[in-house]
């Protein structure tokens, strides 16, 4: 069977998180041809993760991990830098929710987070790894609501949070903008490009990373042969784990089911020394908003804050200098309404990247073909649900058993979308009303 890439990851603005790392040694792009044990496509969180979970339980296996782009320039690189234990929306907002779902979510995102944390600590990975949990935050009525469903949820599941008022939400973030809001500790924040870039540097001797090198071409059969402008690689068997991509190679029945819809983040200059008195709270904090519309905002321990909204679905897997433009004013606009205090303070980079998500929050995790394997899609949690995906589907494919891998086994395979242009108008339509409801949490 042979199938041709459709699309391939592109530029789609100046990430700053990645721009304000030192610029990367060169990279290995595959020349020739190169017969592994396995390979893996594509090296985010999901892929990474994969790629050395296969490494240390075969240490005699060859593994290929192949990439259109450098380490840390895709989405793995591009998010807001939460690793979050908890689902952002709980099942158990009363005594009778689905409990059991929502432990076997924090289940997993805390594995990742295990995972992660052991090796960032064992090579030393300079990623700004703070364990200080996120402040969500409210200032709507439908927020406060939100908020307020949240809490109770927090309280059926029996894990701690505080919740706060206006004034606390100012103590912390500087910002007189919030109502009300509540502090969750289990979240740890990372600088992504940092760590994804890290964990790519640190990989066991037996994975061979060839970066700048898109797959245009896969033939599924024995070996499986995947082409790239320079080269091939063959290998028994295959890991997906390119994302929101992996629909672009039309089989597996992934394209009618997974969708991929982009959001933008923004990255402001640092302040000065007085602007960041003049904005007081503590030095480093990452809140996500009541509402799954609102803004995303992280200062960031170098003085300078991050910004994420907007959502925009992206069949194309692209986004345009327009949109960017249009993007960054609504940035500049939600930062304005959070910070008046800080008036001369500009966007210094935006950027889009693309979310892989599915109607229902399921995954098409498992085996999609003989040696070809799946950990594509994590429904917008990529760094905590994109690292145990891979984690687990090496685990999967090698026969292991676990806890937690019977727990992503137990997760719902994503449900069919409608064909388009029905589909398109439906997101389409959804994401504009919701948005509007979003109001100020914008
Ligand atoms: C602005 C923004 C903010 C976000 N905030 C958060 C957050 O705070 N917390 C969180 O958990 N998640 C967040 N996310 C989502 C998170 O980034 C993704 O869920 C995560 O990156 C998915 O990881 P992944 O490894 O599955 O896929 P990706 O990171 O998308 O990696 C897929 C890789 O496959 C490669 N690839 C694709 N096609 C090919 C090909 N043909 N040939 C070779 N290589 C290919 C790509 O170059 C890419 O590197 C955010 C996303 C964005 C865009």
């Amino acid at each position: 069977m042979q199938l041709k890439c459709k699309r391939l990851p592109q530029e789609d603005g100046h990430c700053g998180w990645y721009e304000t790392l030192p610029v990367a040694p060169r990279s290995t792009p595959l020349n020739g041809t190169v017969r592994a044990d396995w390979v893996v496509l594509g090296a985010g969180l999901a892929g990474l993760a994969a790629a050395r979970r296969i490494a240390e339980l075969q240490p005699n296996a060859s593994i290929a991990l192949v990439d259109a782009r450098r380490v840390g320039f895709g989405a793995a690189g591009r998010n807001s830098g939460f690793m979050v234990d908890l689902p952002h929306d709980l099942s158990s907002h009363d005594y009778t929710g689905d409990q059991r779902r929502d432990h076997q979510q924090i289940r997993l995102n805390r594995g990742a987070i295990d995972y992660m944390r052991t090796i960032v600590q064992r090579h030393n990975i300079a990623c700004d790894w703070r364990e200080q949990g996120k402040f969500h935050g409210a200032v709507e009525a439908h927020g406060l609501r939100a908020l307020e469903a949240f809490s109770k949820g927090l309280h059926a599941l029996g894990e701690p949070h505080q919740e706060l008022d206006a004034l606390a939400m100012k103590a912390a973030t500087g910002s007189d903008f919030y109502r009300a809001g509540l502090h969750a500790p289990g979240c740890v924040l990372v600088q992504p490009a940092a760590l994804t870039r890290g964990l790519g540097q640190t990989l066991p001797e037996n994975v061979q990373l060839f970066e700048d090198s898109p797959v245009h071409n896969i033939e599924v059969g024995k070996p499986h042969r995947l082409t790239t402008d320079a080269g091939q690689l063959e290998a028994p068997r295959l890991v997906l784990t390119n994302n929101a991509y992996a629909a672009q190679f039309g089989q597996f029945g992934l394209k009618g089911r997974i969708l991929p819809v982009y959001t933008y983040g923004s990255l402001s200059r640092r302040l000065s020394d007085n602007e960041q008195k003049e904005l007081g709270g503590n030095e480093s904090w990452g809140l996500i908003p009541a509402d799954p519309m609102g803004t995303t905002v992280r200062r960031i321990g170098d003085g300078r804050i991050c910004i994420r909204n907007s959502f925009t679905y992206n069949p194309n897997l692209r986004t345009s200098a327009r949109r960017l433009a249009r993007v960054r004013a609504v940035h500049q606009r939600a930062f304005e309404r959070r910070f008046p205090m800080l008036p001369e303070v500009d966007m210094e980079y935006t950027w889009g990247g693309a979310l892989c998500v599915t109607r229902n929050g399921g995954t098409p995790f498992g085996e999609l073909a003989p040696g070809v394997f799946s950990a594509v899609c994590q429904n917008g949690l990529g760094l905590t649900r994109g690292t145990i995906s891979g984690k687990l589907i090496a685990e999967y494919a090698l026969g292991f058993e676990s806890e937690l891998l019977n727990i992503m086994l137990e997760q719902p395979q994503p449900v069919a979308n409608p064909p388009e242009p029905i589909l398109g108008m439906g997101v389409r339509s959804t994401l504009a009303w919701k948005e509007r409801q979003a109001g100020k949490e914008l």
